[in-house]
């Protein structure tokens, strides 16, 4: 993934920016985090374990301008806290799906729509940007409360944690 890194550098010159240690830093937490959607203060945990811990101000900073340059998108899941995914590898258009029960999020294609913009059926109107979320009970968890359900013992230890 070391091209992804050097996608990332070439994107910043690009907009005139210099992929500094911070910035490579934050991209190497998506990188080494494949699939995840992570919240700013999950990234500046991440880098406590590495020689450069960031603070949450410069994280924030810092993902502001990998969002500018499309390195990385902002997810709302209607939560009040945004995620960020990183867009900047082979990023292919997706939906999230979000488990109200342990607040995973699995990503889905959508066959239909494959980037902002092509929507059918509309005219004259320039579509930037999109939202559509699904919520619901993911499979481990409707697995978990199957369990709960045929066992009359409670005494083991939620493993699923709410987040
Ligand atoms: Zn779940
Ligand atoms: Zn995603």
């Amino acid at each position: 993934m070391g091209e992804w890194m050097d996608k990332a550098r070439t994107r910043l010159r690009e907009e005139n920016y210099r992929l500094t240690r911070q910035r490579e830093i934050l991209c190497r937490v998506f990188i080494d985090n494949p699939g995840r959607h992570l919240t700013a203060e999950e990234i500046r945990e991440y880098t406590i374990g590495t020689d450069h811990p960031l603070g949450l101000a410069t994280v924030y900073r810092t993902l502001s301008i990998l969002e500018d340059v499309g390195l990385i998108g902002r997810i709302d899941m209607g939560d009040g806290v945004a995620r960020y995914e990183f867009t900047g590898g082979d990023f292919r258009p997706h939906y999230h799906l979000t488990c109200l029960e342990c607040g995973s999020v699995t990503e889905v294609e959508w066959p239909g729509i494959k980037e902002v913009g092509d929507v059918p059926g509309i005219d004259g109107f320039e579509v930037t940007d999109h939202s559509l979320l699904f919520f619901g009970i993911c499979s481990h968890c409707r697995n978990r409360t199957e369990d709960e359900r045929n066992s009359n013992s409670r005494e083991g230890g939620d493993s699923y944690a709410k987040r």
